[in-house]
C-alpha cells in the first residue's frame, strides 16, 4: 500500500508530481493500491480551493487513488487520542517554552522534561527522546542513521495553536491506511527518524521508505517553491510525465501519448534507476520542463 500525501497550500507543481508519479509507480509496477490522503491540518496555510485543484490534475494525468481521499482535516480525535496515550505512558511530556526561550540551534534542551517549571503554562506537547540512535535503510538513499538527541532533542507533537504536527498525524494516518511503503521527496528525509521513532513509541509499525531526489534550481533552491506560480496543470500531461520519469532516472521514449507513457513506466519502473541527488543544477526552465 502506496500513497501520496500533498499539502493543500497550493496548486501541484514540479516537484509534487514526482512525489505523485514515484510513489503510484513504485506500488502500482507490483499490483499494489495507490491511496491518496490531503495533509490539511495547518489552516493557516492553507490555500483554498488547492486540495480540489491538486485532486482534478491527479485525474487528469491518469493517476486515481484507490479509494476515498482522506483528509486530515476530519482526523482530529485520532490524533488526540494519540497524543494522550503518549501523554499517560509518560512518553511525551507538557512544555511551557515560548520560542524566546529555546536556544538557536533548535535542538530542545529538555526544559520540561521533568515536570513544568514554576510559573510555566502548559503550551505544547513534546516526544521524549532516547540516546540511541534511529537507524534505518532507504531504498534510494541508502542507510541512514540519526540520533535525534543531537538533532532536535525531544520534539513537539502537539503545537501551541493547538493543533497537531505534522509528525504526529503522518505517522497516525499511515498506520491508520496500512501504508507500508512510503516513496516522497528526499526533502522531508529529515522527518523520517522522527517518524520511525514515533513509530516505536506508538506500537505502529515501520513502513518501507524511499526519498527521490528533489529537483534544485540554480541559486540551490528547491524548484517546487519557484514553480508553485507556474503550475505543471498547463503543459500537456504526457509532456509534464515524461519530463518527471527522465528526471527519475527512467529514459522514456519520447513523444508517446499518456496511455502509452503510462505503461511504458509499469512495465519499466525501478527504484535502483533513481539518482540519489539530481543530477545536473540547472534553470528552472530546463529541470522543470522539456
Ligand atoms: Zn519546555
Amino acid at each position: 500500500m502506496g500513497r501520496f500525501a500533498p499539502s493543500p497550500t497550493g496548486d501541484l507543481h514540479f516537484g509534487s508530481l514526482l512525489a505523485a508519479v514515484a510513489s503510484f509507480l513504485q506500488v502500482k509496477s507490483r499490483g499494489g493500491r495507490w491511496l491518496l490522503r490531503v495533509d490539511d491540518i495547518d489552516p493557516p496555510r492553507e490555500v483554498p480551493g488547492s486540495a480540489d485543484r491538486i485532486i482534478s490534475d491527479l485525474r487528469r494525468f491518469g493517476m486515481q487513488p484507490d479509494e476515498l481521499v482522506l483528509f486530515q482535516s476530519q482526523r482530529s480525535f485520532s490524533y488526540e487520542a494519540a497524543r494522550d496515550v503518549l501523554l499517560e505512558g509518560g512518553l511525551a511530556f507538557w512544555c511551557g517554552c515560548s520560542r524566546s526561550d529555546l536556544p538557536r540551534s533548535g535542538v530542545y534542551p529538555g526544559t520540561c522534561r521533568n515536570g513544568l517549571p514554576a510559573g510555566k503554562i502548559p503550551r505544547a506537547v513534546r516526544l521524549r527522546t532516547g540516546s540511541e540512535s534511529v537507524c534505518f535503510e532507504d531504498a534510494i538513499q541508502g542507510p541512514v542513521r540519526e540520533n535525534l538527541q543531537e538533532t532536535v532533542g525531544d520534539f513537539v507533537i502537539w503545537r501551541a495553536d493547538g493543533l497537531p504536527a505534522y509528525q504526529l498525524a503522518v505517522v497516525v494516518d499511515d498506520a491508520f491506511q496500512a501504508v507500508n511503503e512510503v516513496v516522497r521527496g528526499a526533502d522531508l528525509l529529515e522527518s523520517t527518524a522522527r517518524q520511525i521513532y514515533l513509530q516505536g513509541c506508538l506500537g505502529l509499525p515501520t513502513p518501507a521508505y524511499a526519498h527521490h531526489p528533489v529537483a534544485i534550481g540554480e541559486g540551490g533552491k528547491k524548484l517546487s517553491k519557484r514553480f508553485r506560480s507556474d503550475p505543471i496543470a498547463a503543459l500537456p500531461p504526457a509532456q509534464a510525465l515524461g519530463t518527471a520519469l527522465r528526471f527519475l532516472g527512467h529514459k522514456c521514449p519520447q513523444n508517446l501519448g499518456l496511455a502509452d507513457l503510462w505503461d511504458w513506466a509499469l512495465h519499466h519502473w525501478e527504484l535502483a534507476r533513481i539518482p540519489r541527488r539530481a543530477q545536473r543544477r540547472t534553470d528552472g526552465q530546463d529541470a522543470g520542463i522539456d
